[in-house]
């Protein structure tokens, strides 16, 4: 089953249905839909009131539905033809507890299909299932109605009724269950707390606060109490007070569904589309059931007998009057630079930018309105695309970009970035440890960031901007990329991280090329700063252009095709536009491709934070600049009475830079290319083809360098003794790091692991091991490769006499000695666990080859014993070494199921 991708920059999306449904599918509850007819119960005196007697002292407020207030009660006034009608329903926090539950996070409930239904004196409100869709009036349709269940929120008492106009007010009380799911959420969280710990929702001490009614939409509001009498150690819920009774706010917005004549187009996985996915069982002719709609804008030219006319009804943004005056003009920018791209398709005016009116009425709630607002939340520094579609087609209603404050702060050296890597997630240091997860995009953009400012000083070129480090061209061309890849998500684009693969790096270097055409095909990857060393290039810092992806994705899914009458008829014609388009300047890859920790990953050109079309190349570069920069950065950081913290946070940035490097190289070792093309498309491939071992070996070559050796960690004692912690605030109350200074031994040993460990995690072990399946011996690395590069790497030449860390009888330097016993109790890891050819399992040869390995150390480690060794932590540690080599091969596993641990 297709599963929409709800990833926007690991971030927030408003609206996100994960399966949805066509128009036309009505559960069996609604097929007995009551007409609205006063009932004779409804007029009994414990029914409902007149309608003139309950709107007596009641406070309305008119919109999509009335909303009616009456001593802290809330009534929704439906009308008699707005019963048994659909309308898209959201649920959001207003407020999070700093983990799992943020402000407008839709992680707890997607978008969703309402429904009133009237039963009597009753009103249920429904969700209805909205998994399948089988054509209307069709015996499949009965089908898939009796094999699916709306989900009933409640069931809502009438509370008065007009009998002139069949008009009902109901009880809005549902609303104040947990209909999100947050007590889940809360439990989850606290799992640690064992029993007693579980949240549960305090109806008492929950209650309606803001609602509001606008011409298109409503908004209910509820502040809502959790419960517990026991909390456990969850970092997330120590944000308040006191977390046995955590009040979560949410929003509930009800819109009505646009009636446009809008017609969906099908999705193909080619071309990187947010879906809504459907299963369609009204035919056989395919086994494939998938009705997948793209997410887009219902753009029309007014007149499409012209070669170009202004868009029917253009897609307004209003700027928030809550942004900044000095980052209006970049906002403003970045949005219009779309137009570009409608101009092609003829629809000129399509994206208008105005600012928020001066009136006191409007409302970013409104959901008339496409609002990019500016927040200042306490601990924010992100940036989110928002959007809400009509679940059944796919058609966007409303959109939006929020910034938060932090974003641009945080890069200026303030007090967030100085928070100790172990405390405090969201700084550059998590990223040394090849961190991921949902702070992943913010960390690395700060460290974007902060990579460039950092050496833009160390070159000279901040210091005309005074105390302040960061000149406000580079922050408008940062902003500006931002918002054109927020507002990309806007317009239904999901990320292309195959986007930095067609451009040289010639190319890059040159202002008349990036200005162009951008530092990658698509604003929609996520590029890093294009910094090059200095004096070599005069190319742009970040995409402020769109890229020629983007044009294309953007004609691909909005132009018209003229005589289609559905959807199936235009597929002929976007087929042959992505056959047109198969070649390197318009590849495509996602989220899906990236999943290097689960090993799901496996094409190393899909990667984020890349550049050019030979990445091995770019990051030898990228770590040759680091580590220059490491030599000078205390020459400028910190500034004359400014803290140390701020040659800290700098040197966070750049060691970042240089660990991240480090991961993308090595996802050349093992990795196979991958192409999304189908049999019949010009340039078409085979879904899979080798990495050649040429380029292998200059990957690993790369991370022997840069990575493995004892030099790529050589820092200067003089630096080692400033990169220190000098913040005092009384946040670090209960909160202090456990050293001043950084242990650099322990951020080396933690970006080697990173790569250690995924390399030889079963799943890459057993596709090292089946190379040979696919590609003749030779071609491309297999298992063996693996284990004797990765030896040699860490032990040096263990077999020759001449050279290698343990053979050459000098001493052993400490983040190599930390290293080599890490390696070692890998090796004697794999040696131990049992082995097989099942899914998940160590291959047998990987067990082998670590035994192998091990054996090999061993005799090593007793030739260099046996010719003597310089000190005492030297011999100390070849002995441990050769101590874990024999208790791991001399441990026969086998039925045991020991687990060892060194
Ligand atoms: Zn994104």
């Amino acid at each position: 089953m297709k599963r929409a991708y709800p990833i926007i920059c690991g971030l927030l999306v408003l609206a996100m249905p994960v399966f949805t449904f066509g128009p036309a599918v009505r559960p069996l509850a609604v097929q007995a839909r009551p007409q609205p007819s006063p009932s004779p119960s409804s007029a009994s005196d414990d029914g409902a009131a007149t309608y003139a007697k309950y709107t007596s002292g009641a406070t309305g407020q008119h919109g999509l539905f009335t909303i009616w207030r009456k001593n802290g009660d809330i009534g929704i006034e439906l009308q008699a033809n707005q019963l048994g009608v659909d309308y898209i329903e959201t649920g959001i926090p207003i407020n999070g507890v700093g983990q799992s539950i943020f402000s407008g996070t839709t992680d707890l409930q997607p978008v969703r299909i309402i429904r009133f239904v009237r039963q009597d004196d009753k009103v249920a409100i429904l969700f209805p299932s909205t998994r399948f869709y089988a054509k209307p009036g069709t015996p499949q349709a009965i089908s898939v109605d009796m094999a699916t269940a709306p989900t009933v929120v409640g069931v809502a008492k009438i509370v008065a009724e007009n009998k002139a106009t069949g008009a009902v007010v109901i009880d809005a009380s549902s609303f104040l269950q947990d209909i999100t799911g947050v007590a889940d959420a809360l439990n989850d969280l606290n799992s640690s707390a064992g029993p007693g710990g579980e949240y549960r929702l305090d109806s008492t001490r929950s209650f309606f606060t803001q609602t509001k009614a606008f011409p298109e939409n409503v908004i209910l509001s509820v502040a809502q109490t959790f419960s517990t009498s026991r909390v456990g150690d969850s970092e997330g819920l120590s944000v308040s007070p006191d977390a046995r009774n955590l009040q979560i706010q949410l929003q509930y917005n009800i819109a009505a569904i646009p009636h446009d004549n809008y017609m969906p187009r099908l999705a193909d996985d080619r071309i990187g589309y947010f879906i809504n996915a459907h299963m369609d069982f009204t035919h056989d002719i395919s086994t494939n059931k998938d009705m997948n709609y793209i997410v887009r804008w219902n753009l029309q030219p007014s007149d499409p007998s012209k070669r170009v006319s202004p868009a029917t009804k253009p897609i307004v943004y209003y700027l928030s009057n809550t942004i900044p005056y000095r980052y209006r003009a970049p906002i403003r920018s970045a949005l219009l630079e779309w137009n570009k791209a409608f101009e092609k398709i003829g629809i000129s005016n399509a994206i208008e930018v105005r600012d928020q009116p001066n009136d006191p009425n409007f409302d970013p709630d409104d959901i008339r309105y496409n609002v990019i607002r500016w927040l200042a939340e306490v601990n924010g520094g992100f940036a989110e695309a928002q959007l809400l579609y009509n679940p059944y087609t796919g058609e966007m209603v409303k959109a939006g970009v929020v910034v938060d404050s932090d974003l641009m702060r945080f890069a200026n050296f303030e007090y967030p970035s100085y928070v100790a890597p172990e405390t405090k997630k969201g700084t550059a240091s998590t990223f040394l440890g090849g961190g991921s997860g949902d702070d992943d995009f913010l960390s690395n953009e700060r460290m974007n960031f902060g990579f460039g400012l950092t050496a833009l000083e160390l070159s000279g070129g901040t210091a005309a901007s005074g105390d302040y480090y960061v000149p406000q061209k580079y922050a408008d061309e940062f902003l500006e990329a931002i918002v054109l890849h927020e507002s990309g998500h806007d317009f239904g684009l999901r990320h292309n991280f195959m986007g930095s693969d067609a451009y040289t790096a010639k190319q890059l270097k040159s202002k008349a090329f990036t200005s162009r055409y951008g530092v990658s095909t698509s604003v929609m990857e996520y590029s890093p700063v294009n910094l090059w060393p200095k004096g070599t290039s005069t190319g742009d810092y970040y995409q402020t252009v769109l890229g020629p992806y983007d044009y294309y994705a953007i004609q691909w899914g909005y132009a018209a095709i003229p005589g289609a009458r559905s959807p199936q008829d235009e597929v002929h014609t976007l087929d042959r536009w992505l056959g047109a388009g198969s070649t390197a300047t318009y590849q495509f890859s996602s989220d899906e491709d990236v999943m290097w920790n689960e090993g799901a990953g496996v094409d190393p050109r899909n990667q984020q934070w890349d550049l050019t079309n030979d990445n091995i190349a770019w990051c030898g570069t990228q770590m040759g600049m680091a580590r220059d920069m490491l030599h000078t950065i205390d020459q400028r950081f910190p500034r004359v009475q400014a803290p140390y913290d701020d040659l800290r946070s700098a040197f966070e940035y750049v060691a970042g830079v240089h660990s991240r490097c480090s991961q993308i190289v090595s996802r050349y070792i093992g990795g196979e290319y991958l192409s999304r093309t189908l049999r019949g498309d010009p340039h078409a491939k085979l879904p899979l083809s080798p990495i050649p071992l040429a380029t292998e070996k200059r990957a690993f070559a790369v991370l022997r360098n840069n990575l493995f050796s004892t030099d790529a960690w050589n820092l200067s004692p003089a630096l080692l003794r400033q990169l220190v912690t000098q913040y005092r605030g009384d946040d670090w109350l209960g909160n202090a790091p456990p050293r001043h200074d950084i242990a650099i031994e322990t951020l080396a040993a933690k970006a080697q692991a990173a790569t250690i460990d995924r390399l030889f995690t079963p799943v890459m072990l057993q596709r090292f091991d089946d190379m040979d399946l696919k590609y003749s011996s030779g071609t491309t690395m297999d298992v063996g490769d693996l284990f004797s590069w990765m030896q040699s790497a860490v032990f040096g030449d263990t077999g020759s006499t001449a050279s290698g860390d343990i053979a050459s009888g000098k001493a052993i330097p400490l983040i190599r000695r930390n290293l080599q016993r890490a390696y070692a109790a890998k090796l004697a890891f794999l040696a131990n666990i049992p082995g097989g050819a099942a899914t998940g399992d160590v291959p047998p040869d990987a067990q082998a080859l670590a035994r192998y390995e091990l054996g090999d150390l061993r005799h090593a480690i007793r030739r260099a014993l046996g010719r003597g060794v310089p000190d005492l932590v030297t011999r100390a540690h070849l002995e441990a070494l050769d101590a874990d080599a024999q208790r791991a091969l001399d441990v026969h596993g086998g039925s045991s199921g020991l687990s060892l641990s060194f």
